[in-house]
């Protein structure tokens, strides 16, 4: 029998950045234990790094911001962007902790301890540009990852971003940028209203911006169709040195916050093929960090279904885990992006 594998994992919960009632609050990690009680088909192991993050965070957020969000927080509690992202008066640890523990799975599988991992962090981060907090977003984790492995020696990086929303923030931080490529799938025309097919990056990074807006009640069809068609000849083109993923579970069909119908087994099917990408391309080096998904159960089995993936193990049932309405086609989407895209 093959020793199971071993995934490096960060958990911050972040319980001092909470409000009750708003659906990114710290009920959401409240099933994680789980997590750690049942390793069966993979072996989670925690990772825990100092890491000096001042400097890498202002590669993506200039200090005028980081200084004018912790003044924000220091008056706190309140909100900032218009009402829907809050802050704490503790918000800015919560913040520093969530890009620590990404840092620290990024820095177990940069020497070697796992080939890959997943942050399971809050608050999440794809929403916040380098210099606004928005959309429950504060400091941008996995743009500062793509940094820091850039720092590590990684030049060449994909971030795939399976969030219902937009990731916003990482676009605008990477859209002139040809060594960091940004592909995302998201329900088209909700919060934060960016993220067309026709935005695919500025200037030298014209290309390294692939968006796939999808139309509401797409679900595990639409992600087959669109790892074959789009995200693996992208990623055979670029030919990564490392894939980072913004793991966001809200497109399943019960989060409360979207209309997609992601399942379960969708999931764990979208992580395979990630691994796979990673295996071809990056010597197997992925690095999942959490963004969304607002049922703390999904969100639980979510993630359990991309540790099996990372494992290569199938994925046990889930009874009832099936969409329930029938899934649009999407073949003129894929076909304008591949056109955008010559693919
Ligand atoms: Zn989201």
């Amino acid at each position: 029998m093959m020793t199971p594998s071993k995934i490096a994992i960060s958990i911050v919960p972040s319980p001092e950045h909470t409000l009750q009632g708003h659906p990114e609050n710290v009920d959401r990690f409240e099933y994680f234990d789980k997590l750690m009680d049942e390793e069966k088909a993979y072996v989670i192991h925690k990772v825990d790094r100092p890491i000096a993050l001042d400097q890498i965070i202002h590669k993506v957020h200039p200090s005028e911001y980081v200084q004018a969000l912790t003044q924000a927080v220091q008056m706190g509690p309140g909100f900032l962007d218009y009402g829907d992202t809050y802050i704490t008066q503790e918000s800015m640890n919560a913040a520093f902790n969530a890009v620590e523990g990404t840092l620290s799975v990024l820095s177990a599988i940069h020497e070697g301890a796992s080939e890959h991992g997943f942050a399971l962090i809050r608050p999440p981060g794809h929403h916040a540009t380098a210099t606004q907090a928005m959309g429950f977003c504060l400091l941008n984790n996995i743009a500062i990852a793509a940094r820091y492995a850039q720092d590590l020696g990684y030049s060449k990086v994909l971030i795939v971003d399976f969030d219902v929303h937009h990731g916003n923030g990482t676009q605008a931080i990477f859209q002139e940028d040809p060594k960091i490529v940004y592909f995302s799938t998201h329900q088209a025309g909700i919060f934060p209203g960016t993220g067309h097919v026709g935005e695919s990056g500025q200037n030298e990074g014209e290309g390294s911006i692939i968006n796939v807006p999808l139309p509401p009640m797409a679900g595990d069809k639409a992600i087959e169709l669109i790892c074959d068609e789009i995200l693996i000849p992208i990623a055979d083109r670029l030919m990564p040195d490392i894939l980072l993923v913004s793991a966001g579970f809200d497109a399943h069909w019960n989060d409360p916050l979207a209309n997609l119908q992601f399942t379960i087994g969708g999931y764990h099917y979208f992580a395979s093929v990630l691994k796979t990408i990673a295996h071809r391309h990056c010597s197997g080096k992925v690095l999942f960090v959490l963004e969304g998904g607002y049922n703390p159960n999904t969100l639980l089995n979510g993630i359990r279904a991309t540790f099996y993936a990372l494992a290569e193990e199938l994925l046990p049932e889930i009874a009832g885990d099936d969409a329930r309405y029938a899934e649009p086609t999407i073949e003129s989407l894929i076909a304008n992006v591949k056109h955008i895209h010559s693919l």
